[in-house]
């Protein structure tokens, strides 16, 4: 055997929504590959910005980092992997734009324009030409369909795969039988309950809405997805679910459930499409619109609206409890000019309420506007207004959106350390 040769494999943009998913190309590719070498580490699972509109579903990528066992079969391994790809990608759905990219050698500014690259991939909106001038400058091989925008996720993913993840969580993925696709899924629910009480994964259900949450309801080959911080607590986790046959399944090293998303700013940097940590003050009580999602403005000098959507589900009955001057770090994407919540940190509850003042134990009634206030017992007089010290039916605390309304990207407060970590979910 000649001396153990890496390169790495990054896929993107193969599916639609009618079925298919990268991830399952990537396992059926693993398998392809096993004669001519072994996966070093794990497969990679990237999931890029979630605010990208040409996204079927999670913006997932691929990354498959290789370890030949002969040199001389790197074209072999290319050309199974582009087979693969015209054989099970959906070219007919409009939206799909398979890339490929190959890294087989690196130079050091090689690795510092794709550690950016791959980041902005996650956090920025690029164009494919970012990517093209990456991959003609350092002559990575690829192949692109279409118009060639999974490049964009390709590159991204490998890019991760040469640079490394500064935060990563696993993912066991088990996949249908092909005749099953589009049926509805078989699992036992019970076993699926105790499963999810392994500590060290997370997401596999929701207790609040109780639900069970791991398993997509699509046509596509996933038969449901375990969470959890190793490798070993999602095998155990999965080695209890009883369920249809597993074709076959897959331990991916993800940067899901990081929050690698999220960039800190002030209010008045940021812009669509993006995700954002921002702190300030509540401006405005929260308002509740028709189909249930809830507002608020926010203030750090410049205003924002802030959204907790309907499917937060009890996340919700948090938000509106918050009254203007409260202090907060709110954490989500932007979308027309909204913040779409994910995790709400309330560092400081406004306590402090102006009232008519108190007299013969009731409150005096206004003598309308800019002359004062009456008793209508004693007939005393009073100008100002009083501050009060009010209840508040909220704590102080680190909130976030229930499992069944997480984003891929967004990391739970079980993976956070502070000890006032509280959950709108109840555990
Ligand atoms: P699935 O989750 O089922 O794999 P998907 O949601 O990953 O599907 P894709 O079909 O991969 O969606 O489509 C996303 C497209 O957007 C890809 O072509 C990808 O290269 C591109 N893309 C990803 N991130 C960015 C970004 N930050 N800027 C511009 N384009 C991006």
């Amino acid at each position: 055997m000649d001396k153990n040769f890496n390169m790495i494999i990054g896929i993107d943009d193969t599916d639609s929504k009618e079925g298919m998913c990268t991830t399952y190309l990537a396992a059926v590719l693993i398998g392809k590959l096993k004669q001519y070498g072994r996966i070093d580490g794990y497969p990679l699972l990237i999931r890029l910005n979630p605010n990208i509109k040409y996204k079927t579903r999670g913006n997932a990528a691929i990354a498959l980092p290789f370890e030949l066992k002969n040199r001389d079969e790197v074209e072999k391994v290319k050309k199974i992997t582009i087979e693969t790809i015209e054989k099970m990608a959906v070219f007919s759905e409009e939206n799909t734009n398979p890339g490929v990219v190959f890294i087989e050698e690196t130079r050091e500014e090689m690795k510092s324009d794709l550690a950016l690259f791959s980041l902005r991939a996650v956090q920025d909106v690029l164009e494919i030409g970012e990517a093209l001038e990456l991959l003609k400058l350092y002559g990575i091989s690829h192949k692109s369909f279409k118009n060639g925008r999974g490049l964009i996720g390709a590159l991204a993913a490998a890019g991760f795969a040469l640079c490394g993840l500064s935060d990563s969580t696993y993912e066991l993925i088990a996949y249908r039988e092909r005749n099953r696709w589009g049926t509805l899924r078989e699992i036992d629910e019970n076993s699926v309950w105790e499963s999810a009480g392994i500590a060290g994964t997370w997401d596999t259900v929701d207790h609040e809405n109780e639900r069970i949450v791991f398993a997509p309801h699509t046509p596509d080959p996933i038969l449901f997805g375990i969470r959890g911080k190793s490798e070993s607590e999602v095998f155990r986790a999965f080695s209890i679910i009883k369920s249809e046959p597993v074709e076959r399944h897959v331990v991916y090293k993800t940067n899901q459930n990081t929050d690698m998303h999220l960039v800190h700013a002030n209010i008045c940097e940021i812009r669509d499409d993006r995700s954002y940590v921002l702190s300030g003050k509540v401006k405005t009580f929260p308002k509740t619109i028709e189909g249930g999602h809830v507002f608020f403005e926010l203030t750090d000098g410049t205003s924002l609206d802030c959204a907790a959507f309907e499917p937060t589900k009890g996340f919700r009955g948090i938000v509106r409890q918050l009254r203007p001057g409260d202090e907060v770090t709110v954490y989500g994407s932007v979308k027309d000019n909204t913040l779409n919540l994910e995790k709400l940190k309330i560092t400081s509850l406004n306590r402090q309420e102006l009232k008519n003042p108190l007299c013969c134990g009731k409150r005096m009634k206004s003598r309308g506007r800019g002359q004062g206030y009456r008793c209508e017992k004693c007939g005393a007089i009073k100008k100002e207004q009083e501050m009060v010290t009010i209840h508040r039916n909220i704590s102080l605390g680190f909130y976030e959106v229930p499992p069944c309304a997480r984003r891929h990207l967004s990391k739970p407060l079980i993976r956070f350390r502070e000890p006032q970590a509280v959950s709108s979910c109840g555990h």
